[in-house]
């Protein structure tokens, strides 16, 4: 019989799914609560096919978890980007120089429901869905709960609990109310529309399958990324307003004289291109930051809950994930003293958490705009030579996605690297021209 408290987790998404599995396995009775139906018999979210880049943070949780072989089993690789300009001509950009280094287009559904069946297969975790979250009682540490099938309303007595609850976190909303409670969400003047580009005749890709595809088109851009049944998800990143934008496409000749212009290439692969640009919601993109993400020994904040990222670097799963693991090293250190562990964790997860959040709104602009430009490709050529060369010298997107270095220590070198390319690259117009003399010292005296 185990002795150990009783955990609360809201939200069974990834960050929440995958929390529960890490306190099963310390022996951690857990009761999850979730307002959506079971996916497992209902569908998950309507049955479309959506993926995300999973890269070494998330993937080193689900290690820790023993989730990551299952995982593999449905990941597809991706080694670059592929870049479709308005002719359709290709350009490969590899992530790193390493070529085995690669993230990974995982279904969203897939990953969910494999963290969720491992974590009901342990005898210490109880799912309730169609269980919303109200409120947590700021004083006592209660969560107000409704069962949204029956209608009743009831309270969880027991602290402590995990608030997995995702950007729009009731939990976070109540902490609002609490005083010096810092707290900011930033939309973005875009939206983002999914479409799909199913396989072919023979079920086969009708694009190069191990890649990112981007149509970088200056101030907007689409992307997508390979399904393992042979289909494509690409999501159009476009402005709200304005010339070229969401509301200007308003008739079904505008939307495909728009796509033919602009994304000539996929056009034909996309046969239902209208219905699905109807059908598909437009969503927002936001940035949310809070502080503090933990309430004495009563509750944490944990992924999306804690810090809603823009998607451009394909990390907040990943950062979610990691989140999950630092909290793990927490509990491991301090439990029972609850208040400790979510201390220590917020104290080691904001400013990497906030780091993360300035680079992806970073990363749309280099992936919408500056992919294209002239000067930009010949530093990231610059950046690969010196990558080739010099083992201590790593990209910006390398130590993000290759590395488990924090964030903030990414952020940081990312401005580093580019000190050092401006310099080198000045007056230089080939990788001929670049003095690797020089570049070793830059790095000596700067990287080390
Ligand atoms: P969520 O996945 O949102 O889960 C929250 C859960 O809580 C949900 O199941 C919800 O139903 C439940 N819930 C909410 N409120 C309540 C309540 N009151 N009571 C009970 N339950 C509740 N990340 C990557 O790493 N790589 C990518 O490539 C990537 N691409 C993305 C593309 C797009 C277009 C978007 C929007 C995001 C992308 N992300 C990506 C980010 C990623 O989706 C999130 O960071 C991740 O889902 C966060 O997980 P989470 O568990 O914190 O929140």
């Amino acid at each position: 019989m185990t002795t150990l408290q009783p955990i609360n987790i809201i939200g069974a998404g990834l960050a929440g799914s995958l929390m529960s599995v890490y306190m099963a396995q310390k022996g951690y009775p857990v009761n999850i609560y979730e307002r959506r139906s079971d996916p497992r018999t209902k569908g998950y979210l309507g049955g479309r096919s959506i993926n995300l880049a999973l890269s070494v943070r998330g993937m080193y949780a689900l290690q820790e978890t023993g989730m990551l072989d299952e995982v593999m089993e449905f990941a597809i690789p991706m080694y670059g980007r592929m870049l479709h300009d308005t002719e359709g001509q290709l350009t490969f950009q590899a992530y790193s120089r390493n070529k085995e280094e690669c993230i990974y287009s995982v279904s969203r559904g897939k990953l969910n429901i494999a963290l969720m069946n491992l974590a009901e297969s342990m005898p210490e975790v109880n799912y309730y869905f169609d269980h919303r979250c109200d409120e947590i009682d700021l004083a006592s540490g209660k969560l107000h709960m409704t069962d949204t099938v029956s209608g009743k309303e009831f309270t969880v007595e027991q602290k402590a609990s995990l608030a997995c609850d995702g950007a729009f976190s009731a939990v976070r909303y109540a902490m609002q109310k609490t005083p010096r409670f810092d707290y900011s969400q930033e939309y973005l003047a875009y939206g983002y529309k999914e479409l799909t580009i199913p396989p072919g005749p023979n079920g086969e890709f009708q694009m190069e399958r191990e890649a990112l595809h981007i149509w970088p088109r200056g101030n907007y851009m689409m992307i997508a990324l390979p399904n393992p049944d042979g289909s494509f998800t690409c999501t159009l990143f476009f402005p709200y307003e304005g010339e070229k934008s969401f509301a200007a496409l308003d008739t079904d000749e505008r939307i495909m004289a728009f796509f033919e212009a602009e994304f000539g290439d996929a056009v034909p692969l996309i046969p239902n291109l209208l219905e699905e640009y109807h059908q598909n919601p437009t969503s927002s993109l936001v940035t949310i930051r809070c502080y503090p993400w933990t309430l004495e020994d009563k509750v944490a904040l944990i992924g999306d809950a804690s810090h809603a990222i823009v998607p451009f670097f394909g990390q907040g799963m990943n950062a979610a994930f990691e989140d999950c693991a630092v909290m793990s090293e927490c509990i491991d250190a301090y439990a029972p003293d609850w208040h400790t562990v979510f201390d220590t964790y917020q104290k080691l997860r904001k400013e990497n958490a906030d780091a993360i959040a300035d680079m992806a709104l970073e990363n749309f602009i280099e992936m919408r705009d500056t992919v294209a430009d002239e000067e930009f490709l010949f530093r990231k050529k610059v950046e690969f030579m010196l990558g080739r060369t010099f083992e201590q010298y790593k990209s910006r997107y390398e130590l993000v996605s290759f590395s488990r270095i924090p964030y903030a220590e990414a952020y940081q070198r990312g401005v580093t690297n580019l000190e050092i390319l401006k310099e080198l690259t000045v007056g230089a117009t080939s990788l001929e021209d670049i003095n690797l003399e020089k570049a070793e010292a830059l790095i000596q005296a700067h990287i080390g």
